[in-house]
């Protein structure tokens, strides 16, 4: 008998059919003699219904007082799914009981829209299990120490799962989704993608902060911490497969490296429009213009991501750096007013349009020439690298994003990933 969690998409619980399609899954594993714990995510398109009804209504301020009513809001959609599917099991014949988040408890920070969970009581949900109840427990949600609801962030329901499997120290932890695995790649840009039976949580973790969006980062953080044994695998495939063709299916984190000795030097590539990038121009090459241009915009909160400065002449040098579209105007409005006046410079420069590209693999360690392929793979297709920043088992790039598409098709090919690693 194993401990066994399982968390289902929003896709997954979109509609009373696929609820039941899930409740005859668990039903499954419950009667293979698994203690099951299930994490649902909102049905799939609720959680943006509700927020939609909120910005109806919402002054454009983001206060801490709107942002605590936006989580008593969004964590409904998760109320409803955990409720239908305990109302689910129950049809099929077996004992399940359902929980908000605050019932557990799962405690949290209290920074609303995105709290982070600082623990778990699983007392009430061991007592359940050993007498035989299926548990269901809301993803997204939890509870600040004032008694506050809170929301994890969007794609929360995943760190929910993996934090509870972490607490009640899992077996496994299966993240049904609409997709069947990892892949080198999306599929939706480079059709010749695989999926990769096992991953290492570090690649995860960098694929995750790159773009890719099978998991909530937070929730990658989490396994690598607690080492959870966890598996992303698809819900669409029809509920009675066997077991145990079901459990060896989709891809494997993994912690050991030793686990993957097939392993290849470049495991997936990894892109995103998300960014944006400003240069200024001309700053005074001495101590402290780093700290003023980049600490001033970290004061305002927005996180910056690539940087660069180019070499100095007359004294005087190059400042670029990428901060999210989202913040981009901001930044730029902060820069203008406030820090370029300070440094004696007047001309900044932005550009939105690009994207940033990134080859990811553990086997980058042990490998020299890595990057240099890659400029060589860009080269040849004639696209311009503007920016570049590598880590010990990464390298980015930012590039126009009118070839961005050119760019992971290129890598893909460049790297070998369209074949099985040999
Ligand atoms: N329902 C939440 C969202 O849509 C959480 C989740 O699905 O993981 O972001
Ligand atoms: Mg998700």
């Amino acid at each position: 008998m194993a401990l066994i969690v399982h968390k289902y998409g929003g896709t997954s619980m979109g509609s009373t059919e696929r609820i039941r399609n899930v409740a005859k899954r668990v039903a499954k594993w419950y009667r293979a003699g698994h203690q099951m714990v299930v994490v649902p995510s909102a049905m799939s398109g609720e959680t943006n219904r509700l927020l939609a009804l909120a910005k109806e209504l919402a002054p454009s301020r983001q206060t801490d007082a709107l942002c605590r009513e936006l989580d008593m809001l969004a964590s409904t959609g998760e109320q409803v799914s955990v409720g239908l599917l305990a109302i689910a099991l129950q049809a099929e014949g077996l004992e399940a009981v359902s929980y908000a988040g605050w019932q557990v408890p799962i405690r949290t920070n209290n920074a609303y829209t995105k709290a982070r969970i600082t623990s778990i009581d699983d007392r009430k949900v061991r007592a359940d299990l050993s007498a035989g109840r299926v548990v269901i427990i809301t993803g997204f949600q939890g509870l600040d120490e004032q008694g506050n609801i809170t929301t994890l962030g969007r794609g929360g329901s995943d760190t929910s799962a993996v934090a509870v499997a972490a607490a009640m120290k899992a077996d496994e932890c299966l993240i049904y989704t609409d997709v069947d695995g990892v892949y080198t790649t999306d599929p939706r840009v480079v059709p010749e993608a695989r999926r990769l039976h096992t991953v290492s949580f570090e690649e995860m973790l960098e694929m995750a902060s790159l773009g890719s969006k099978v998991l909530q980062i937070r929730s990658v953080e989490f396994a690598g911490k607690y080492r959870v044994p966890l598996r992303v695998l698809s819900s669409f495939t029809p509920w009675d497969i066997d077991i145990e063709q079901e459990a060896r299916s989709g891809t494997l984190i993994t912690y050991e490296e030793d686990e993957k000795m097939e392993q290849a030097i470049v495991s997936g590539i990894a892109f995103n429009r998300d960014e944006a990038k400003i240069s200024v121009l001309g700053v005074p090459d001495k101590p402290g213009i780093a700290y003023n241009i980049v600490g001033a915009v970290a004061d305002a909160n927005i996180e910056v991501d690539m940087i660069i400065q180019n070499l100095s002449k007359d004294g005087r040098t190059d400042f670029s750096f990428t901060v999210n579209r989202n913040d981009y105007a901001r930044a730029m409005d902060l820069l203008k007013t406030k820090v370029l006046p300070a440094l004696g410079t007047e001309t900044l420069v932005g550009d939105t349009k690009i994207c940033k590209v990134s080859i990811v693999g553990i086997g980058m360690r042990s490998h020299v020439g890595v990057a240099s392929k890659m400029f060589r793979a860009l080269s040849e297709e004639g696209i311009n690298i503007q920016m570049i920043s590598t880590s010990e088992i990464k390298t980015s790039v930012v590039i126009d994003e009118k070839y961005m598409e050119l760019a992971v098709r290129a890598l893909h090919r460049a790297f070998d990933l369209d074949q099985p690693p040999s």
